[in-house]
């Protein structure tokens, strides 16, 4: 019953989603002129037990609704907003997500701003500018390329140029600043112009082939409304040129187009292929850049300023006034995936996000995941496939070497040595992949077989030799100097077994000493530029060896490698997950891509121990669509996702036994619950149980019914959280890509 008293005083509150870690919202009263300025969606200062926090509104509560007079409702600090900075429709794909992966809905929120929106800073930050002040600086800059370069550019723009802008154009600041010591230019800060930029073509489109032809009419036919494609073609089918086509039809409408790719995938080469086919403002979100490029690029992303918006995972919850399209490449690729915090998967948001804008969505790959063909199954998602590379390129051929009964020199068969040493000859270049960094995995003692531990985790240390000899756990960082002697038996020989990339290439050094062994790997590439270097190295026709780790296997374009020797693919063909295999056949599929891309015809040799492996052999004698779907049969004959949906519950304290007990009571509580309808696996020790010094347990539900999955799910997570011991942390991962 409401009390007359609050009906005749009206108070006003508003519900905020506030960042931390609990599941509701909270409300805070504001004064009646704010309450009339407050918008859902914009920003308001808080205070939250001892802590100054930024939130979002979600809800303006009506001034006449009862309030629980129990509760004493704190005040807003102050809004810091004076319209809404998430609009409704971002609200909105916010609360389902938070709602569907189980995550506190302020944490959720958060992941939607930008860094200095979320610590408070004001919407309307000035932006910098670069004027121009002398006109006929030539005389100046003889002597400097890039600053020549930089002062053509401010010349097309006398009065001011952003320097977003300039740096897009592949100007830097250093130079820019080097220009105003001469006094050629200023910097001035000035108010940021949000106005669209209408579209032009800066290049002809390609003639699309027939194959190209139908997918574009296909997909633009669906153009104002939801539609989910798989676009399904091998590398060098002409993806991107599919994209390019339907992102023009739908940019000339003055829609925006949000374009999604993976974190290793958004080099320079990808970006300039979007420059260079339209004029228009194209904001770049992603990890690198700094605070303040990253709110002024979300910023023309949400003014509408923007509209084509590349970036990587957390960019799809960019708001986007007028969203028309979204394209995400390399759809199967796990960096789509937050496997920390708020485990969200990019590409199931984004097919709820075209739902929700009514847009289509097209999901691009050389080997689609097996959802992506499970959907296309069930018919909720339509295949586009291409079959045909462009120009003369054929597909590699794949070969298998059996290693159990093939000669070896340093763990490379010989024969293809041999094959190596053929392409070198007739001056081709050679990609030698193999998934391991550092010289050895295993360091052990050859008279008492003592290995060499990471006395934190269940796991071997990796010998690296560079920049000095060391034990380096690559589980959890720590760092041990090499032992001289075994500290079990005191025996002087220690030997590293097994190979990492460092140690590979210090034997192709040893086989072929007159050639180029170009190492590209975490080591390799961690100083700044040095990708570039040796990028720019591989585009020379030289003879040279590739080696690396899966850095070379993505999207990059070799066009002087026709062989391509994967040296291990046993650990992924015999690994306990699920998904290993699909992950391996990806794998394989993409660093084949790589090979043959020219005029000349490639190669590709997998050694393994395993060559009997039917899917394996599918893989190489038929290809990656049959793979996918024998792969999908024994995915539905286990019942493992997508046939069933998951969610992994992870448990880790320092204690397994306490993880045991408590993970096994809560899933009694469960079982008896969802009568039948989840199957519960576990808990058991995770595939490494011990990391970092803590123990790990893992609980795997499973089921058919993905609502009734959640609905049981929903609050049995919310007891298990109120009930954990205080110094264990638990996380739920709805969907999870690794069980481990
Ligand atoms: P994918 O994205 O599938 O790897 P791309 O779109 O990058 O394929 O195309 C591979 C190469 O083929 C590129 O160099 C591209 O310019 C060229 N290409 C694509 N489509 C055509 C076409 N219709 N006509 C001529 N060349 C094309
Ligand atoms: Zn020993
Ligand atoms: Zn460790």
């Amino acid at each position: 019953m409401a009390n007359s008293a609050s009906i005749a005083t009206p108070i006003y509150r508003v519900r905020v989603a506030v960042p931390v870690y609990l599941y509701d919202c909270f409300d805070y009263s504001l004064s009646q002129e704010q309450y009339q300025q407050a918008e859902v969606g914009a920003r308001v200062a808080v205070s939250f037990g001892r802590q100054n926090l930024t939130g979002i509104i979600v809800e303006k509560i009506a001034p006449d609704a009862p309030l629980d007079s129990s509760f004493k409702l704190k005040a807003i600090t102050e809004l810091l907003d004076d319209r809404a900075i998430l609009d409704e429709k971002v609200l909105n794909l916010l609360t389902w997500s938070a709602q569907y992966y189980q995550f506190p809905i302020g944490e959720v929120m958060q992941s939607a701003l930008p860094t200095l929106l979320r610590q408070g800073k004001p919407y309307n930050l000035l932006a910098r500018t670069w004027n121009l002040l002398d006109l006929h600086a030539e005389d100046k800059i003889k002597r400097s390329e890039r600053q020549q370069e930089a002062y053509k550019i401010l010349k097309l723009h006398p009065t001011g140029t952003g320097e977003n802008l300039l740096n897009l154009a592949g100007v830097e600041t250093a130079t820019l600043k080097a220009l105003e010591k001469k006094g050629i230019c200023q910097c001035v800060l000035a108010e940021q112009d949000f106005s669209p930029m209408p579209m032009s073509m800066a290049q002809m489109p390609l003639t699309a082939n027939p194959e190209q032809k139908k997918a574009i009419d296909r997909v633009l036919k669906a153009r104002n409304q939801y539609q989910a494609f798989l676009l399904d073609g091998l590398t060098g089918s002409g993806k991107t040129e599919v994209y390019l086509q339907i992102m023009q039809e739908v940019l000339k409408q003055g829609k925006q187009v949000l374009v999604l790719v993976p974190e290793i995938g958004l080099t320079p080469q990808t970006i300039s292929r979007f420059q260079s086919r339209f004029h228009c403002n194209i904001a770049l979100l992603h990890s690198g850049l700094n605070d303040s490029k990253r709110m002024q690029a979300w910023q023309a992303a949400q003014t509408g300023k923007a509209s084509i918006i590349l970036g990587t995972r957390s960019a799809i919850y960019t708001p986007l006034p007028n969203l028309g399209l979204i394209v995400i490449d390399e759809e199967h690729d796990l960096s789509f995936k937050q496997q920390e915090g708020f485990r969200y998967h990019a590409r199931d948001v984004a097919l709820y996000r075209g739902n929700l804008e009514q847009c289509p969505v097209i999901l691009g790959s050389a080997t689609p995941s097996i959802e992506c063909y499970a959907l296309a199954k069930q018919g909720k998602m339509t295949v586009l496939e291409l079959n045909q590379r462009a120009g003369t390129a054929v597909m590699p051929k794949m070969h298998i070497l059996d290693l159990k009964v093939a000669q070896k020199q340093h763990g490379i068969s010989q024969l293809l040595i041999g094959e190596i040493r053929k392409r070198l000859e007739k001056k081709e270049q050679v990609l030698v992949f193999l998934n391991r960094r550092g010289y050895a995995p295993v360091l052990i003692c050859e008279s008492c077989a003592w290995q060499a531990k990471c006395p934190h985790c269940d796991a071997n240390f990796t010998v690296h030799r560079t920049p000095y000899q060391h034990l380096h756990c690559h589980h959890c960082g720590t760092i041990h100097r090499m032992p001289e002697h075994c500290p079990q038996c005191n025996h002087r020989e220690l030997k590293s077994v097994g190979m990492g990339t460092a140690k590979v290439e210090e034997s192709l050094n040893e086989l072929f000493p007159q050639h180029d062994v170009i190492r590209v790997d975490r080591d390799s590439t961690s100083r700044v530029g040095s990708w570039q270097k040796i990028y720019d190295k591989i585009q020379k026709s030289e003879p040279a060896i590739l080696l690396g780790t899966q850095m070379l296997a993505k999207g990059h374009h070799f066009p002087y490698v026709t062989l391509v020797a994967i040296l291990d693919i046993d650990s992924g063909l015999l690994s306990v997950d699920f998904r290993a295999i699909e992950r391996t056949a990806q794998l394989i599929v993409q660093v084949t891509g790589r090979a043959g891309r020219g005029e000349r015809k490639g190669d590709v040799f997998l050694q393994t121990l395993r060559p009997d492996h039917p899917l394996l052999n599918i893989l190489v004698n038929e290809d990656y669509r049959k793979f996918a779907k024998e792969t999908m049969k024994e995915r539905e004959m286990a019942q493992m996702p997508p046939f069933r949906y998951a969610a992994l519950v992870r448990c880790e304290s320092k204690n397994q036994e306490l993880n045991t007990e408590f993970l096994q009571q809560h899933a009694q509580l469960l079982r008896q619950d969802s009568a039948g309808i989840i199957d519960i696996w576990g808990p058991i020790p995770a595939p490494m149980e011990r990391k970092a010094g803590r123990y790990q347990s893992h609980m795997v539900l499973l089921s058919t019914d993905r609502a009734r999955l959640h609905y049981y799910l929903r609050y049995w997570w919310q007891n298990i959280l109120h009930n954990k011991p205080s110094n264990m942390k638990l996380s739920l991962d709805i969907d999870p890509q690794e069980l481990s």
